[in-house]
């Protein structure tokens, strides 16, 4: 079920600005802002998500 969206990244809705996560679209089955509606959103990195290999 999951993993057709990437981790790491949340969105940002181009049209109201609200932010959101992937479980959000999982939900609709496709890429589309769950308060308005729109098709469009902005994919943001998430902050300290950056993977460090330990040796
Ligand atoms: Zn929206």
């Amino acid at each position: 079920m999951s993993g057709e969206f990437e981790e790491g990244f949340y969105y940002v809705c181009a049209n109201c600005g609200r932010t959101l996560t992937t479980k959000d679209f999982e939900m609709l089955r496709r890429i589309q802002c769950v308060y308005c509606g729109y098709r469009i959103v902005y994919k943001v990195r998430k902050p300290g998500v950056k993977k460090v290999k330990a040796i």
